[in-house]
C-alpha cells in the first residue's frame, strides 16, 4: 500500500481527492500505479517527505484507490473508509510504517435527506461559480462528485478554511452533524465572497442574514490571523488580549463582559482615562485559570512518606491527615472537607499545607487573612472604584495558575469586622460547597468555580474564629512540641535548612548536643519553632562570617559561645519559686505562643474593703476575681470580716503576656485560701482550672501546651480539672512522666491537698 502524506486538504471517506501531479510525486516515495491502494495521512504542518517523523501525523486517515483515468494535471483518487492511526514510524530512509485499525462513523443520516443537502449545494456551487474565470472547471469537478463528502473535497481548494477546519470533518463520527458542517462551510464561504465581490443585492431571508453575519466574522477573523501571522511583532496590545480570551477557555458568561471591555476599549482608544483599568482587568480575566485542572491519582503511600520527609513528629496530625487524603481519592473529590489547622505560632501549620500541596502533586498558595478588615478584601472592590483589585481569594487563583490549588488561609482567627462590611460572612461563601462553584468576586463581576480548591485554615486559637465559619471546618490541633522534639527538629529540618540558605556545607559546623539544648531552653520561649529557626540562623550566619574570615575551615559551637554567636541575652524564664509566702500560688496560663506559668499573688493591706488589682488582666479574669472572692468568704466565714477591713490586692506578674480566660478561678481561689488561712502553698504545684460559685472545677483549653509549660518550669506536681483528664492522650509521654498529675473536681479537693481545707467550711 502506498503511503501519500497530504496537509491542508480535505479528506473524507467515500468521495474523491484531485492531487497535483507535482504534488503527488514529491509527496510519494515511489511513483504510483493505477488501481493501487492507498493510504492518504494528513500531516500536522505543511512539511516536505523529508522532515516528516513519527509525530507529524493526525490520529485519522483513509484509505484509498487510485483511479484507472488519466485527468490532465490531476492524479484522482477514490477514497474509502476511515482509519485510526495507531503507530506511525519514519525510517532514517524516509520510509513510512504505520499500524492502523477501523474507525467507521456512525450513519445517522438517510440517504435522502444527504441527496436533498447535496443537490440544493451543488446549486449554489454552480451559481456562485458562474462569476468566476474558474468556474468552469469547479463546475466540472462537481459533476464528478455523486455525494456530500466529494462535494467539500472538490470545492474546498478553493475556499479559506484552516488545514484545522478541514481536519474537523473528519473527525466527526456522525455523517449527519458532518453534513451540517459542510453546509455551513459552503454557504459562509459563497456569503463571504459575495460580500468581497461587492454586489449590492440586499439579501432579506432570515437564514441568508445569519450566514451572512457568521461570515462577516469569520472573514475578520481570518484576515485578522493572516495579518498577525504576516506581521507578529505588529500585533497590538488589544489583539494579543483578544487571543489570550480566546484560548483561556472562560466560560460564556466571562467572554461576554471580556468581549464587552474589549469593545470600550477599542472604542474609546489608548487615551482613555480608564483605558489601563480596563486593560488590567481583562487580562487578569484572561490570565485565570478557567479550564479545569485535573487532579492527579493519588499514591497514599507516596503522600505519607512526603508528609514524614518535611515534618518530625506530630503524628496524630499526619494521621489526620492522611485519612483526609484517603476519604478525597474514594470520593474522587479534590477539595475535601476543609481543615483548621489551630496552635502557637511556629508549629508547623503553614508548612505542612505546603506538603500536603506536594504530596498530592498540586499547586500551593498562601493566603494571609491577618489584619483583614473589609468584605473587599475576601470578595474584591468593584470596579467603579478607582484603584479597585480583586480579593485575595481571586488573586490566589491567579498566582496559583491552576483551578485547584491547595489554599492555605493563614491566621483566620485574626479577621475583623469594620464598617465595610464583615470579612466573615464573605469567606463563608467562599468555603461553602453548596456557593462556591459560582464564587462572584465583586471586581471579577463574573462567577468563578472554586469548588476543586482544597482549603486549609490556620489559626492560633479558635476564641476568636466566627461560629458560623468553625462549623464548616474541621479542628486539627497542633499542640507545641516538647525539649526534645524540638532538638530533633533542630538536628534534622532547621539546622540543615539554615546552613543551605547561607551556603555552608553541614559538616562545617558542628553544634554540641548541650549548646543546641541550650538554644532551646535559654534563647526561645515558645511552643512551637519560630524562634528556634530564627536563631539557628542567626548563628549560621555568624559562623559563616567567621568561615569566609579565613581563621577555621570547621567549627564547633559550644554552649558557651551562644551568647556572641546569636548576638542576645539568654531570655528570662519564669522558672518556679524556692518558696511561696501565704497568698501566692502558681498557675498555669495559655498564651498565643504556647503555654507558661504566672504567679498568682495576693494580699489585704489596711484599708476599707476595696479590691485592687494589677497586671495585665482582661475582663475575663477579673470576673474570676469576684468568683473566687465570693467562694473564699463563704468558704471561711469566720475570715470574712478580713474582706471588709482590709482592701485585697490581687496582682499577676509579669504583665508582658496579656491573660485572659477563665482558667485561673482554680489559681486565684486557691491564693486567697492561702492568704485567709495564712498557710504557705509549694511553688512546685501548679494549677489551672475554672471555678463555678459553687466550687465545682470545670474543664479548661490548651492543657498540652501548660502542662508543656509547667515541665520547663520545673513544677513537679500539677492540678487539672477532671473533665480535662481525656486531654492528657494529647500530652507527650515525656511531658507526662516528670510531672504527677491530679485530675479535680471540686475547690474543696484542691484545698484537702493544699492543707489549706482545715479552718474552711466543707
Ligand atoms: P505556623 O504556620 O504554625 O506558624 P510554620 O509552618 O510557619 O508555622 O513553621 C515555622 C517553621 O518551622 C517552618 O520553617 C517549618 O518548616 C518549621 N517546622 C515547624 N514544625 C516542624 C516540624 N515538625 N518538622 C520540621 N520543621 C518544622
Amino acid at each position: 500500500m502506498l503511503v501519500i502524506p497530504v496537509h491542508n486538504m480535505v479528506v473524507l471517506p467515500n468521495s474523491v481527492l484531485y492531487i497535483r501531479k507535482d504534488a503527488f510525486a514529491a509527496s510519494t516515495d515511489r511513483p504510483a500505479s493505477r488501481g493501487e491502494k492507498v493510504i492518504l495521512l494528513i500531516t500536522k504542518e505543511d512539511d516536505e517527505r523529508e522532515k516528516l517523523n513519527a509525530d507529524s501525523f493526525k490520529p485519522l486517515a483513509v484509505t484509498g484507490i487510485i483511479r484507472n483515468e488519466d485527468l490532465y494535471d490531476f492524479v484522482a483518487i477514490d477514497t474509502l473508509d476511515r482509519v485510526g492511526i495507531d503507530m506511525a514510524d519514519v525510517t532514517p530512509e524516509h520510509k513510512i510504517q504505520l499500524s492502523i485499525s477501523a474507525r467507521p462513523e456512525v450513519k445517522d443520516m438517510d440517504e435522502s435527506e444527504e441527496n436533498a443537502v447535496f443537490t440544493k449545494l451543488r446549486q449554489e456551487i454552480i451559481s456562485f461559480a458562474s462569476n468566476y474565470e474558474w468556474g468552469p472547471v469547479t463546475r466540472q469537478l462537481t459533476t464528478f462528485c455523486s455525494n456530500l463528502n466529494g462535494l467539500i473535497s472538490v470545492f474546498a481548494p478553493f475556499m479559506y478554511i484552516s488545514a484545522e477546519e478541514r481536519y474537523s470533518l473528519l473527525e466527526e463520527n456522525s455523517t449527519k452533524a458532518r453534513a451540517e458542517k459542510i453546509e455551513q462551510f459552503i454557504l459562509e464561504f459563497i456569503e463571504m465572497a459575495r460580500l468581497n465581490s461587492d454586489s449590492s443585492e440586499h439579501i432579506e431571508q432570515d437564514t441568508k442574514k445569519i450566514y451572512r453575519e457568521a461570515a462577516i466574522k469569520k472573514q475578520i477573523a481570518y484576515l485578522q490571523s493572516e495579518l498577525d501571522k504576516l506581521h507578529p511583532e505588529n500585533m497590538t496590545e488589544l489583539r494579543k488580549l483578544e487571543l489570550k480570551i480566546e484560548e483561556s477557555g472562560m466560560n460564556e458568561e466571562a467572554r461576554k463582559e471580556a468581549g464587552k471591555i474589549i469593545n470600550r476599549m477599542k472604542n474609546e482608544g489608548e487615551n482613555s482615562q480608564e483605558y489601563a483599568m480596563m486593560f488590567d482587568y481583562v487580562d487578569l480575566l484572561a490570565k485565570l485559570p478557567w479550564k479545569k485542572s485535573e487532579a492527579e491519582e493519588i499514591d497514599l503511600k507516596e503522600a505519607r512518606e512526603v508528609l514524614e520527609a518535611d515534618h518530625f513528629g506530630l503524628k496524630k496530625v499526619k494521621e489526620r491527615i492522611i485519612q483526609q487524603i484517603a476519604v478525597m481519592d474514594l470520593k474522587k473529590e479534590q477539595s475535601g472537607s476543609i481543615l483548621c489547622f489551630v496552635g502557637a505560632p511556629g508549629t508547623g501549620k503553614t508548612s505542612i499545607g505546603k506538603s500536603i500541596a506536594k504530596a498530592l502533586h498540586r499547586e500551593y498558595v498562601r493566603v494571609s487573612l491577618g489584619g483583614v478588615r473589609d468584605e473587599a478584601d475576601i470578595r474584591g472592590h468593584r470596579r467603579t472604584y478607582i484603584g479597585a483589585m480583586p480579593g485575595r481569594i481571586i488573586d490566589g487563583i491567579s498566582k496559583a495558575g491552576v483551578s485547584n490549588p491547595v489554599m492555605v488561609l493563614d491566621e483566620i482567627d485574626k479577621l475583623s469586622q469594620s464598617y465595610n462590611g464583615d470579612p466573615a460572612s464573605a469567606l463563608l461563601e467562599v468555603l461553602d460547597p453548596e456557593q462556591n462553584s459560582t464564587f462572584t468576586d465583586h471586581y471579577l463581576n463574573v462567577p468563578y468555580d472554586l469548588s476543586d480548591v482544597m482549603f486549609i485554615c490556620t489559626a492560633n486559637s479558635l476564641d476568636t474564629i466566627p461560629a458560623p465559619l468553625l462549623n464548616r471546618m474541621e479542628v486539627i490541633q497542633f499542640n507545641g512540641y516538647t525539649e526534645s522534639e524540638k532538638y530533633q527538629i533542630a538536628v534534622k529540618h532547621l539546622l540543615p535548612k539554615a546552613e543551605k540558605a547561607v551556603g555552608i556545607p553541614e559538616e562545617h559546623i558542628n553544634i554540641t548536643e548541650e549548646a543546641m539544648h541550650t538554644i532551646i531552653s535559654d534563647y526561645t520561649k515558645e511552643g512551637g519553632v519560630r524562634g528556634l529557626k530564627k536563631r539557628l540562623d542567626t548563628l549560621c550566619r555568624t559562623a559563616a562570617v567567621k568561615l569566609v574570615s579565613g581563621e577555621n575551615d570547621k567549627l564547633t559551637i559550644e554552649k558557651d559561645q551562644l551568647r556572641d554567636y546569636l548576638d542576645m541575652k539568654p531570655i528570662h524564664h519564669e522558672v518556679a519559686a524556692e518558696s511561696n509566702q501565704p497568698g501566692v500560688v502558681t498557675g498555669l496560663a495559655w498564651t498565643q505562643a504556647g503555654g507558661d506559668i504566672l504567679y498568682i499573688e495576693t494580699l489585704f493591706t489596711k484599708g476599707s474593703g476595696k479590691t485592687i488589682i494589677t497586671g495585665q488582666l482582661g475582663d475575663v479574669m477579673k470576673e474570676s476575681v469576684q468568683i473566687a472572692v465570693s467562694l473564699v468568704k463563704s468558704m471561711y466565714p469566720d475570715k470574712a470580716e478580713l474582706f471588709d477591713k482590709n482592701d485585697l490586692h490581687i496582682h499577676v506578674p509579669d504583665g508582658a503576656v496579656p491573660k485572659d480566660g477563665p482558667s485561673a478561678g482554680i489559681t486565684l481561689t486557691t491564693a486567697l485560701s492561702s492568704l485567709v488561712t495564712g498557710h504557705r502553698v509549694s511553688p512546685q504545684l501548679a494549677m489551672t482550672g475554672e471555678v463555678s460559685l459553687r466550687g465545682v472545677v470545670s474543664p479548661i483549653g490548651g492543657l498540652p501546651e501548660k502542662l508543656m509549660a509547667a515541665k520547663r518550669a520545673g513544677v513537679s506536681k500539677v492540678f487539672i480539672p477532671e473533665e480535662n483528664k481525656d486531654d492528657l492522650n494529647d500530652v507527650a509521654d515525656e511531658v507526662k512522666n516528670s510531672l504527677t498529675i491530679i485530675p479535680v473536681a471540686s475547690v474543696a479537693e484542691v484545698l484537702k491537698q493544699t492543707q489549706l481545707m482545715t479552718s474552711a467550711v466543707q
